[in-house]
């Protein structure tokens, strides 16, 4: 079966957020990043030869990136970072600094820590839920580049099982 595939990154596929990643047994200092996201598709080709229509996959992949937009993301299945909810107020612990911070202004993850490369996961499976309510079935290869700062970037790809040959 021939794959062809497609590219999308540009202007709209980025958002600017804040992190705390852990490395070893530290915790970075509060920074952030305007992140750029590039996303391929791979799969079959329709009837009227496309594999997706770019502004769908662009579309999903904005959304996405939206949820994420000028928020501090929070690794919330870190085991260093510890990290509880109380009257919409996040209450974050490491040693002893603490940050507290509105509910509003956090986009809860269930990563690990917030590197490019979980970020990167997310957000392919995020796209992997979108494509099947789409009812997009001819991809079978999801790949997901985030971009920290020019020429720093991590990866993932996801190869679906759910497809139609
Ligand atoms: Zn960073």
């Amino acid at each position: 079966m021939n794959k062809r595939h497609v590219t999308v990154s540009g202007v709209r596929l980025k958002f600017a957020s804040a992190h705390m990643a852990t490395l070893g047994n530290e915790l970075e200092p509060l920074h952030g990043h305007n992140y750029s996201v590039s996303v391929k598709v791979e799969g079959t080709l329709s009837n009227d030869f496309w594999v997706i229509d770019f502004s769908k996959i662009k579309g999903i992949t904005r959304d996405i990136c939206d949820r994420l937009d000028h928020k501090f993301l929070l690794q919330a299945k870190s085991n260093l970072l510890s990290s509880t909810l109380e009257q919409e107020t996040w209450h974050l612990s490491f040693g002893n600094r603490v940050y507290q911070l509105p509910q509003s202004d956090v986009a809860v993850l269930p990563i690990e820590n917030s590197t490019a490369e979980l970020l990167a996961e997310w957000i392919c499976t995020q796209i992997d839920k979108e494509l099947l309510n789409h009812g997009q079935t001819n991809i079978n290869l999801i790949a997901v580049e985030i971009e920290e700062m020019p020429g720093q970037s991590g990866g993932f790809q996801l190869e679906r099982t759910h497809t139609e040959d």
